[in-house]
């Protein structure tokens, strides 16, 4: 089997959805035959990002049946590392059940009015604690149309994945998730997609160097479902997705088998 040259990321954000019981009982329902795809064929990480509440729950399951590329992410975190912090979790918490953070969905920003500059010291917190983080970014509506997509991206990728370590560089995964695209059944064209993914690659070649840019992973999020995932995956610049609302149904296997169908077939 040819080693393609970054493996592909399907992480579901489970966002609000599934409290303990029903995280743990959707997981069982899901992971003999997940563990299997991703056993198969090695080169597709699969994440799953249950709420907080949820994550014991889900690492007991993923406990009890040992899938190496099945792993476990959380939805957020606070950056500093303890202390009078109510309702947060600390980087800490996180790393004793997850490998992985999702940070700076825009959902983040927009209810909770997260920052450029509080995604930064989050992910530089994450690396702290061997974290893998996914920083999600992605434009408006509005901003879509007015034509600054472009502008958009590149301000927030500059600041919020600023002042990485070089060795922690090609760690990071990004997720690129166009706001307009995000639970409204109405995703990107892979084209469109593909366009605004390379920008953030060549981005990342100005921060931290052609290496770190070539094996820097980045996602297409938004309305991804089983039926149109094939298109991102065959983009040369399209390393996987970050699933909503399919993240939440036995759709979510379709996804991965779709990805591996079409990882396999381009080598
Ligand atoms: C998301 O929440 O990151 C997302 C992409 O949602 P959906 O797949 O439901 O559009």
């Amino acid at each position: 089997m040819a080693v393609p040259v970054r493996d592909a990321i399907i992480a579901g954000n489970w966002k609000m959805n599934y409290g303990p019981r029903r995280a743990a009982e959707f997981t069982y329902e899901i992971i003999s035959e997940l563990g299997m795809l991703v056993n198969r064929y090695p080169y597709v990480l699969s994440i799953l990002c249950p709420p907080a509440i949820s994550l014991m729950a889900v690492r007991e399951v993923l406990d009890a049946h040992l899938f190496r590329r099945v792993e476990l992410g959380a939805q957020n975190m606070y950056f500093e590392e303890q202390g009078a912090f109510t309702g947060e979790i600390a980087p800490s918490m996180v790393r004793e059940l997850c490998s992985t953070v999702i940070l700076g969905h825009s959902e983040r920003r927009t209810y909770f009015g997260e920052t450029d500059g509080a995604v930064n010291r989050k992910v530089l917190a994450a690396f702290r604690h061997s974290l893998r983080p996914i920083v999600c970014v992605g434009e408006h509506l509005d901003q879509y149309e007015a034509g600054s997509t472009e502008a958009v991206i590149r301000s927030q990728v500059t600041q919020s994945v600023a002042g990485i370590d070089a060795e922690d560089a090609p760690n990071l995964v990004i997720a690129y998730e166009p706001i307009w695209a995000i639970g409204t059944g109405k995703a990107a064209t892979a084209e469109g997609a593909g366009k605004v993914i390379s920008l953030i690659r060549q981005l990342y070649g100005e921060m931290y160097g052609g290496k770190a840019a070539r094996e820097l992973r980045i996602l297409y999020g938004g309305s991804v479902t089983s039926a149109n995932i094939g298109e991102f995956i065959a983009h040369p610049d399209i390393d996987g997705a970050l699933v909503g609302g399919a993240s939440l149904k036995p759709d979510f296997l379709e996804i991965v088998r779709n990805t591996i169908e079409v990882m396999q077939k381009q080598q």
